[in-house]
């Protein structure tokens, strides 16, 4: 598996697969290219398909600066991925001087159809399964963060970025007002809940309506474009940072500790990206906001100190219950379901690290995380393609403007 900053990556809403995904292709593409007289970019399955709720066409014309460019959109999948990209340079008559295939393939990452895998990424963690991390940990009788700090040595730092980023996201979120963009007109609300919240006198009630607070706050901020990070995508980067900045709020977490927490969730998050997907576009929303429940359930897990076994237990019960979960956001704005969907996440992963917690002492877990990835993976590959980052079907068949 590779580092943890590729999993983690600082950027644009309000799709990873759709907006950060582009924008690093096109960057990629104009540094070879530089010197064109003019380019252009087809956008091929659900690129083209939710394209414009998702922005493509906008970061991608803003990373090509005042260059000329033609944008277009073709409905049709290419067979090697749902989100294929052609890009093309032309020379002032005309002739085509450079040609790219690219695939945004989630969370912000890439690939070219030129280069194989192993050219692209070099992979730092020799394991590739949770069952071989969980032996080795025993073994060697260390933690999982030991774990990723030993193969991801100069990750530590980065890992302060990435939570300061997120803290962010969320206080802008919550000073933030007004409508977000496109056409569903939809309040800016985490304001409101925070401030509700803090009136609420039941304790555990409160609780809950804070964490939704802070992940309706990234939510909203990815949805407006703002900077965010990906854990593991755009679409579902309010679950992850919305229980670190409870635990930071309500019992003083130390950072170091966060820290220390954002790395098992990587390792979580890394196991589904190499054995199965997160990208929404090839899997559906299991593998996104489903892949941010377990990051974040294995994360709380590891905050109320519980060992290794506990820790997979909850990563894997929060798969589980988000198994065949759809991606049909409505008018392709990564608004509807998208946004209340990570702060239901959130409390589901809280959730499903007090199953391990208590119930996780009666019975172990019959179905292991590696099991539930691999039954994620092959769910994913049955849906429809209407169910994956297309709007063609779900919520964004069947809900109409009022
Ligand atoms: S429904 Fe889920 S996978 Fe689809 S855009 Fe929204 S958050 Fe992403």
């Amino acid at each position: 598996m590779e580092s943890l900053r590729y999993l983690y990556k600082i950027g644009p809403g309000p799709s990873s697969s759709h907006t950060i995904g582009p924008k690093r292709i096109s960057e990629v593409f104009l540094n070879e290219f530089h010197n064109a007289y003019s380019y252009k970019v087809d956008l091929f399955g659900s690129l083209a398909l939710t394209g414009k709720g998702h922005l493509t066409d906008y970061i991608i014309e803003k990373t090509f600066k005042n260059r000329r460019l033609k944008i277009n959109f073709i409905y049709e999948f290419k067979e090697e991925h749902p989100n294929t990209m052609d890009l093309y340079a032309y020379d002032k008559d005309g002739n085509v001087i450079g040609y790219r295939r690219a695939f945004s393939i989630g969370g912000g990452d890439f690939s070219f159809s030129h280069l194989d895998n192993n050219e692209q990424r070099k992979k730092i963690y020799p394991h590739q399964s949770m069952d071989k991390i969980i032996k080795y940990l025993k073994d060697n009788k260390i933690s999982l963060s030991d774990y990723v700090y030993y193969y991801d040595s100069d990750i530590k730092e980065y890992l302060h970025i990435i939570l300061d980023k997120m803290f962010d996201s969320i206080e802008r979120g919550l000073k933030s007002s007004g409508k977000l963009p496109g056409t569903l007109n939809l309040e800016r609300v985490a304001s409101k809940i925070y401030h509700h919240a803090l009136e609420v006198d039941d304790e555990s009630e409160r609780d809950k309506l804070l964490i939704s607070a802070y992940a309706y706050a990234v939510n909203e901020e990815n949805a407006c474009a703002g900077e965010i990070v990906t854990a593991p995508t755009c679409g579902s980067s309010g679950v992850v940072p919305s229980l670190l900045y409870h635990f930071y709020k309500k019992f003083k977490t130390p950072k170091v500790k966060l820290v220390d927490a954002l790395a098992v969730a990587g390792i979580i998050g890394n196991l589904v990206k190499r054995n199965a997907t997160i990208s929404g576009a090839e899997g559906g929303c299991q593998a996104e906001v489903g892949t941010a429940c377990s990051m974040a359930s294995s994360m709380v897990s590891y905050l109320f100190n519980l060992d290794i076994d506990k820790i997979e237990y909850a990563a894997e019960v929060a798969m589980e219950h988000h198994l065949g979960l759809t991606c049909d956001p409505v008018k392709g704005y990564v608004q509807i379901p998208c946004i209340e969907r990570n702060a239901v996440a959130a409390l589901r992963a809280y959730d499903a690290a007090l199953f391990a917690k208590h119930i996780g002492n009666y019975r172990k877990n019959r179905v292991s995380f590696d099991q539930v990835i691999e039954t994620m993976a092959a769910t994913g590959k049955d849906l429809s393609y209407h169910y994956k980052e297309t709007s063609l079907g779900g919520l964004a068949k069947h809900v109409k403007d009022k």
